[in-house]
Order: C-alpha cells, then sequence, then structure tokens
C-alpha cells in the first residue's frame, strides 16, 4: 500500500450524451450499448445494467447447453463441473430475474428492467438450468461461449471485490467512461479463444520447431513445479520484454500496440483492450520458447493462471505498490505508469512480471510521484468505438506517423 494518488480521475469526459428521456426502451438500449460516455445517472442504473448483463450471460449459458460442440471450449470443459455450472446458472436466474422485478415494481429504470428480465425469461423458457446435454463430437470449430461466461463472472466478482478493498481512485465509477468498448473487447477476445489457440499453435510449430532439444527439454520437464514457475515466467517475461518495447519503439508495432495504450481509466476491465493482431503475436512469440524448452503440462497450467491474474490485476484500480519487492516484481502502480501519458512515463515499464528487467534494462519510470496524472496516448488520435479502433492500425495515424 502507499500514499494515496491524485484525486481527481484520470478520464477524459467523453460527449456522448445519454438517450433523450422520451425515446423508446429499444432506442435506450442501442444508444447504452454504442455510447462510449459515463453512465447516464439515474437510480436504478448501476443495478440494471448489472440485472442486464447477467440475464444476458443466463441466455448465452443455455444456449451454450444447447450447443456444447460449437459453443463451449474442449480445453476448459475438462476443468468445470457441469452440476455446479447449472447451479450458477440457476441463481443467476434468480439474482438477474429479482432486480429486474424489483426496478420494475419501483419503477427505476423500467426500459433497462424490462430488457433483463426479457433476458431471464427466454433463458427459462428454453430451459433455463435444466437443459439436458447428450453427447456430442470434439474437434469442431467452436466460440468460446463458456469461457466468456466463466471469466466475465469470475474476474468481475473478484476484481470488482479487490478494487473495492484496495480502491485507488475512489471517484471512478464501476461503469467509467468507454467500459463498453472495453467490454467489446473482452468479449470477442474471448469468443475467439478456439481461432486463437489453434492459429499460434500451428504458427509455433511451423516456425520454431526445428529448435526443440529433446535433451534440453527432458531436463526441463522434470524440474520440481516452483522451479519449473520462475523459470517460465523469466523466460516468458524476456521475451516479453523485447516484443513489447518493440511495439513501443517500431512504428508500424505502436499502430497496433497503441489501441492497448489507448484506455484512458485504468480497472480491471481496461486490460482486455487488445488488437487481436497483437494478441496473436505477442502470444505466438512467447509460446515459442516455452514450447522448445519443454516445460511440463502442470508448470504451462500454473503459469497460465499466475499470468491471468497478475495481467488484470495490474490494470486494476487499486492501490498496491508492495514496498520494496516493488523492485522486484511488477505491481499494479508499476503498470498504472507504463499506461501513463505524464512526460516522464513515456515508453516506460514494460516488463509484465518481473520490475527488474526495467531496472535491469534501463526503463524503469523514475518519477517524484507515487501515481500517475493522465491515463492513455499523448495526443489522444485513438478514435472511440471498438470497431473504429479495430481498423486504426492499418487507417490511423499515431504520434510517430505525424
Ligand atoms: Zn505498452
Ligand atoms: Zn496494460
Amino acid at each position: 500500500m502507499s500514499d494515496q494518488p491524485p484525486t481527481a480521475p484520470a478520464t477524459a469526459p467523453v460527449a456522448n450524451a445519454p438517450a433523450e428521456d422520451d425515446a423508446s426502451p429499444i432506442e435506450k438500449l442501442i444508444d447504452l450499448s454504442e455510447s462510449h460516455g459515463h453512465m447516464p445517472r439515474g437510480v436504478g442504473m448501476v443495478s440494471g445494467i448489472f440485472a442486464l448483463i447477467l440475464g444476458f450471460l443466463c441466455f448465452l449459458g443455455v444456449l451454450a447447453f444447447h450447443f456444447p460442440a460449437a459453443l463451449t471450449t474442449p480445453e476448459l470443459r475438462k476443468s468445470y463441473d457441469v452440476d455446479v455450472l447449472r447451479q450458477v446458472l440457476f441463481w443467476s436466474m434468480v439474482v438477474s430475474g429479482g432486480i429486474s422485478v424489483g426496478n420494475l415494481v419501483l419503477g427505476r429504470q423500467r426500459w433497462l428492467a424490462s430488457a433483463a428480465f426479457g433476458f431471464v425469461l427466454a433463458a427459462a423458457l428454453l430451459g433455463g438450468h435444466k437443459v439436458p446435454v447428450a453427447d456430442f463430437p470434439d474437434h469442431v470449430p467452436y466460440v468460446g461461449l463458456d469461457w466468456l461466461i466463466l471469466d466475465l463472472l469470475g474476474s468481475g466478482l473478484l476484481f470488482i471485490f479487490i478494487e473495492k478493498l484496495f480502491p485507488l481512485r475512489k471517484d471512478q465509477p464501476i461503469f467509467r467512461a468507454e467500459w463498453q468498448t472495453d467490454l467489446y473487447y473482452f468479449i470477442v477476445n474471448h469468443l475467439v479463444i478456439g481461432f486463437i489457440l489453434l492459429t499460434t499453435n500451428l504458427l509455433v510449430f511451423r516456425f520454431f520447431g526445428w529448435a526443440v532439444k529433446d535433451g534440453v527439454q527432458g531436463w526441463i520437464a522434470a524440474l520440481p513445479l516452483p522451479v519449473g514457475l520462475l523459470l517460465i515466467l523469466l523466460v516468458a517475461d524476456l521475451v516479453q520484454y523485447w516484443t513489447h518495447r518493440a511495439y513501443h519503439e517500431v512504428p508500424a508495432l505502436w499502430r497496433l500496440h497503441a489501441v492497448h495504450h489507448s484506455a484512458k481509466s485504468m480497472d480491471w476491465l481496461c486490460g482486455s483492450r487488445q488488437h487481436i493482431l497483437e494478441l496473436l503475436l505477442t502470444r505466438t512469440l512467447i509460446l515459442a520458447p516455452i514450447y522448445v524448452l519443454g516445460f511440463s503440462k502442470e508448470v504451462i497450467d500454473a503459469y497460465i493462471v499466475v499470468v491471468g491474474l497478475q495481467a488484470v490485476l495490474n490494470h486494476c484500480n487499486v492501490n498496491i505498490r508492495l514496498g520494496p519487492l516493488r523492485y522486484l516484481i511488477v505491481t499494479p502502480n508499476f503498470h498504472h505508469w507504463h499506461h501513463s501519458q505524464d512526460t516522464e512515463a513515456i515508453d516506460k515499464n514494460y516488463a509484465a512480471h518481473f520490475a527488474f528487467l526495467d531496472h535491469l534494462f534501463g526503463t524503469a519510470v523514475q518519477s517524484d510521484r507515487t501515481w500517475p496524472d493522465r491515463y492513455g496516448v499523448k495526443g489522444d488520435y485513438m478514435p472511440e468505438g471498438f470497431w473504429r479502433q479495430v481498423a486504426f492500425p492499418f487507417v490511423g495515424k499515431t504520434d510517430m506517423d505525424r
């Protein structure tokens, strides 16, 4: 924990007016999904959006029960218990339906409450938590709907709880400006997990298969879990450091990576903002040495858990610095500085796991302030909205292009 950060939130206000009061419920919903501004104020908005998202996830969950071959992730299916998921689905329907009915009765944002209730009703009519799962074929193309639902529920609950426990910018709401854009990244990047796994595996085998050496692989596969985990994190972070540095220093790569840096508010959701090409390229380059060196499956599984948790935590709106350990480990404070557009922070703090790499290579931020003032890209040239940002690396201009 550390000194308090600047009180003013580092978010630029965005000029997207909420829908007029006399707009139809559908128009209001479309406006909500397309806007980039702060959530419009009103009693029942936070609970209404929460119920809407939860109700929508229930609806998607029932679809996943109906079409498991096409809508669930083979790697993930092995590790969850379907009966537990049925319980989660049932209680999610109860919570979302309950909040919606409450808001409908009390007259709070009825347009939101009725949309949420509509999704819960559709989920129930489609069989709810009782949909039987028949045998189905493996190894067919799929979208990772189960991965999306479970990670959104799990990460949302866990990291919002941590953000409330150790808040950094206390006046930053959960539904801050541009939350919709980051949610679209979260959704799309989770749905395409099958495509990403397949493509990165093919690229790794195609381009790095020649480097495999049985002797080295045997030695590394036999390492005890803690040693193997430390080594895999170090190897991955060395590759990640130089890849990340190249993203900042090569103009064509910066156009891709600027998308990630365009987030003006830091929280658990903003780290999802990543162009899919960057996702593919970075994962391929990091997986290559992991594959070539031959780490054991348990080490790789532990590594995936650490990466997933640390990557989200480092973007969270949390006041965590870890005292002197911050010179060793990448903390939220360290990565917040990486996202800052303050002068002393530009092109600094590249590491993802071990902060000492930046101290070693001379790229650690040196500042007399504890926390940065402003996040985002200097010059604010990134357009708003998911699709415009997906196109940006091909049609946009960054500060390096000017
Ligand atoms: Zn960066
Ligand atoms: Zn980041």
